[in-house]
């Protein structure tokens, strides 16, 4: 299996939809999808992030499958006087494998810093959660021919906890997320993707070195079925974290399928 097919990976981001029931729903979709036509093994790691409430549910229906469940947040803190918030050891006890971390809709609704981004990978890392490092420039800042320096800026900051001496080869991997492309319907054009994707793997393989060559590195941003397969025939383009589209199982199916 060629280290490209190693690093596929295809991720759900539910945001705040679904009740129990639509969850279950879409797990069951999945499932018998995924029964019926196989992805070939270790072809494409799929994980599903749901909002809090709906987690025990998901992990529930997808128990005894290859589909990991995530986190859509977590406090940089593992305990204490935080209304509202949840910690990585709560995550990991519910059965979550992986987290996000740095998504755009965080970093503009609750004004996360690259700081605050960086402390909760290190959160995750210390719970055995992987996490999801979510980056991604403005429409002003690329407009500004600032893409390079604020995705290094991103990155540099949230990788930062996961490559000191004490941190264990920890799991994770990166979404690349032009914030003008998330919910719009705009999505980056395969080039400008492979362009960036090639960008955050050098700079990566500055950071941990040669694990940058094995980890995935996402594109996220109106993925759907009929966009997946130019994005991800790119050599740099190992999958995607999928928001809209992802809450019809049949749609992150298809895209699901051009991975294996
Ligand atoms: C996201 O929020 O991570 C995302 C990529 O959303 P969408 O696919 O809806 O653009």
């Amino acid at each position: 299996m060629s280290r490209r097919h190693n690093r596929a990976m295809m991720a759900a981001n539910w945001k705040m939809n679904h009740l129990k029931a639509d969850a279950i729903s879409c797990c069951r979709v999945l499932k018998q999808g995924l029964a019926e036509r196989p992805v070939p093994r270790g072809q494409s790691r799929v994980a599903i992030f749901p909002s809090f409430p709906l987690i025990p549910v998901v992990v529930a229906e997808l128990a005894g499958t290859e589909l990991a469940v995530g986190g859509q947040d977590l406090h940089p803190d593992d305990k204490g006087a935080h209304t509202g918030d949840v910690s990585g050891p709560q995550l990991a006890d519910a059965g979550c494998a992986w987290v996000l971390c740095g998504h755009s809709e965080r970093r503009q609704d609750h004004g996360e810093s690259d700081a605050v981004v960086a402390r909760k990978v290190a959160a995750a890392a210390r719970n055995g959660l992987a996490p999801l490092i979510c980056a991604g420039e403005t429409r002003e800042e690329r407009q500004a021919g600032r893409t390079f320096g604020v995705l290094e800026r991103q990155l540099r900051t949230a990788v930062a906890p996961l490559t000191g001496e004490s941190s264990q080869a920890a799991t994770f991997a990166v979404a690349y997320e032009p914030v003008w492309a998330i919910g719009s319907g705009e999505t980056a054009t395969p080039e400008m993707a492979q362009e960036v994707h090639a960008f955050l793997r050098l700079l990566l393989g500055e950071l941990i070195g040669d694990d940058a060559e094995g980890l995935s590195i996402l594109y996220g941003g109106s993925a759907t079925p009929d966009n997946a397969a130019g994005l991800f025939a790119q050599p740099d383009v190992d999958g995607f974290l999928v928001g809209g589209a992802s809450l019809d199982p049949q749609k992150f199916l298809a895209i699901i399928r051009h991975s294996g």
